[in-house]
């Protein structure tokens, strides 16, 4: 953690009252995706700490004298422990500040947004929870396909494929169980061989349609479908990069190929499709 920031908020208490720390949702990268409410509270912060994931553009809304903290987490890279962050947002509140906590997509989606509420709750720290678009229902948008639809899916499941160490694996069987149901994997682009292969293991279809969505809602979006069988190689040969979603299920195929490039294996690899 940046030790000037933590020396002021602990050396500057301005009235001995206690400030409040806001977890808002910036929405999947796209600036104008936060909600109102965000942008309300982002533009009466005193402090700003934000995640490499939550849009940059957005700090252009905080006042000229906010503080502005990046904690820069990416993928498998964390910059400042969970733990840090925990600490820097307690001693700003502490210090009577108005304290937003910008997060990438939704703070309660895969967000770690439960983690830095309880801690905050146990430290007596008031907590508001702005919730935000998540990746898939950004991406969703952004490439015309509807995550649940009367025919073809009656429901979601938003799911991790990045497993802490020692964790117990997902149940596959349960999420190929369902063809009604439109799978979201986050986190899950180096994983999109094994997303693959367990799926059709446990039943799947290799001819379900897949889509890959990288940088969704952004300028430098790129998205592209398969088939399931073709997951893992077409993750590989089309050079997407993090952020990055799988999506699962019937509702794929009716994705605007003007957003989403098919791409098929034991071809030349397809240029991925650009908006
Ligand atoms: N809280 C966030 C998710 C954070 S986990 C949310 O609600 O969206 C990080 C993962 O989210 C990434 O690995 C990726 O799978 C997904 N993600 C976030 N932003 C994305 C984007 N713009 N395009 C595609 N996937 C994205």
């Amino acid at each position: 953690m940046p030790p000037d920031v933590m020396m002021n908020a602990a050396h500057s208490a301005p009235s001995g009252r206690m400030g409040h720390v806001w977890l808002v949702g910036a929405g999947p990268g796209d600036p104008e995706l936060i909600t109102v409410k965000g942008l309300h509270a982002l533009q009466a912060a005193d402090v700003v700490v934000y995640d490499r994931l939550a849009c940059t553009d957005l700090l252009a809304h905080c006042r000229p004298d906010a503080v502005r903290v990046s904690v820069g987490k990416q993928a498998g890279l964390h910059s400042v422990s969970q733990g840090g962050i925990h600490a820097l947002l307690i001693a700003h509140a502490r210090a009577g500040r108005r304290v937003v906590r910008l997060k990438g997509g939704d703070p309660f989606i895969f967000g770690r947004g439960g983690e830095e509420m309880i801690a905050l709750r146990q430290q007596g720290v008031p907590v508001s929870i702005i919730p935000g678009v998540t990746a898939a229902a950004g991406c969703a948008a952004a490439t015309g396909i509807p995550l649940t639809h009367r025919d073809l899916a009656a429901g979601v499941s938003l799911v991790t494929a990045h497993r802490q160490e020692n964790a117990v694996d997902l149940d596959w069987a349960a999420l190929a169980a369902d063809r009604q149901r439109t799978l979201v994997f986050y986190m899950g682009l180096a994983q999109a061989d094994h997303v693959g292969m367990e799926l059709m293991l446990h039943g799947l279809s290799g001819t379900t349609p897949v889509a890959l969505i990288a940088c969704g809602t952004t300028p430098a979006q790129r998205a592209v479908r398969c088939l399931l069988a073709d997951l893992g190689g077409v993750a590989l040969q089309c050079g997407l990069v993090s952020p990055c979603l799988i999506m699962v299920g019937q509702v794929v195929a009716l994705a605007d190929p003007d957003l989403v490039a098919w791409a098929r294996l034991c071809r030349e690899p397809v240029p991925v499709g650009t908006i």
